[in-house]
């Protein structure tokens, strides 16, 4: 998941490259695509409705050109499951299409379709379409993207953070998996803030934040920043055990980042302290139960002196 948040974000819409997958069961056709777009996109091909979804499950290209009449299963058919999947949804997808009647038309936009382009294809038409259709995508992957960032930390905001811990929640409660949690407080920075001053408190928030993202490293992990100076991981699929150990790793790595600390009285680096809950989610409980305990922790470990992990198996509850 880390990956959704990189250190850059790019910004240049237009100058990225659309990754585009044809879809057509005459090898013939994807063909003459194929060569009007030349190198100007990174293209992909399909023979089958069928191959095409497995395709974008798999590798979510930036847009589809989508036959309409194939065997097996129709373009509509395929458009239609694609918009379905949320996964995929907001997939643009073009028609190319020898049919033309009004009635057939409408089907293709009913399906799902952003629009279409007519057989014989008019090579000026298909990439002028094509293009506004990918740079339309890419400004919104943008925003969507930037929805989703804390600007400070270039980790997941707090918004992304709820909606993906209660995503997560239904998920691993469908597949009888344990969710993890892991919240973090760094001690005593209002203390820090106030003898090294602002800027340097934000440097060292956007340094913890790198330090707890590179530790969250599976791709169905996320880190956010919680709130100020909180952070919290989430662990689909992690039991307790697991969670510990991410939180403890997290723990040592914030304390190698030695970030001089010189007014805290825990230690003289900068440090953590760390909550850490986990469940499988069963129907009587919900993500705010795991929140809650996660922060219980949190709280017990500031009590026992800081700079620690506190945890507790709540697998049962
Ligand atoms: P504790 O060990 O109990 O957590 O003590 P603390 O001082 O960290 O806790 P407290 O909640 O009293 O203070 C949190 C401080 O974090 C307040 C503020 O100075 C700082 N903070 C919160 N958000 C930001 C931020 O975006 N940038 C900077 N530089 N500091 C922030
Ligand atoms: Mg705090
Ligand atoms: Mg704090």
């Amino acid at each position: 998941m880390t990956e959704m948040f990189p250190d850059h974000v790019e910004l240049e819409v237009e100058k990225r490259r659309g990754r585009i997958l044809i879809v057509d069961d005459q090898p013939l056709m994807i063909r003459v695509i194929h060569q009007i777009f030349a190198d100007e996109h990174e293209l992909f091909m399909a023979t089958s409705g069928e191959q095409a979804l497995e395709f974008c499950q798999n590798n979510l290209p930036d847009l589809v050109l989508l036959d309409v009449v194939m065997p097996g299963m129709d373009g509509l058919e395929t458009c239609r499951r694609l918009k379905k999947d949320e996964r995929t949804a907001s997939i643009p997808v073009i028609f190319v299409t020898g049919q033309t009647t009004e009635e057939e038309e409408n089907e293709c936009w009913d399906a799902g379709c952003v629009d279409f382009v007519n057989k014989p294809v008019n090579a000026r038409t298909l990439l002028k379409r094509v293009r506004s259709h990918l740079t339309l995508k890419f400004q919104s992957d943008l925003l969507r993207r930037l929805a989703m960032l804390d600007g400070l930390t270039k980790l997941a905001n707090r918004r992304y953070f709820d909606q993906f811990l209660s995503q997560e929640w239904r998920r691993c409660k469908r597949a009888g998996k344990p969710l993890s949690l892991v919240l973090l407080d760094i001690d005593h920075f209002k203390s820090y803030n106030d003898s090294l001053g602002h800027q340097q408190g934000d440097d060292s928030l956007r340094m913890v934040a790198s330090a707890i993202a590179r530790k969250a490293h599976r791709p169905a992990d996320l880190a956010a920043r919680y709130g100020g100076e909180e952070f919290a991981v989430i662990l689909p699929e992690t039991d307790l055990p697991g969670a510990v150990n991410i939180g403890e790793q997290i723990e040592q790595s914030v304390r190698e980042l030695q970030i001089e600390h010189p007014s805290s009285p825990v230690c003289n680096v900068l440090t953590v302290s760390i909550g850490v809950a986990s469940m499988v989610p069963v129907e009587s409980s919900n993500p705010e139960l795991l929140i809650k305990v996660a922060d219980q922790h949190l709280y017990l470990a500031k009590n026992r002196g800081r700079g620690q992990v506190c945890a507790e198996d709540n697998t049962s509850s």
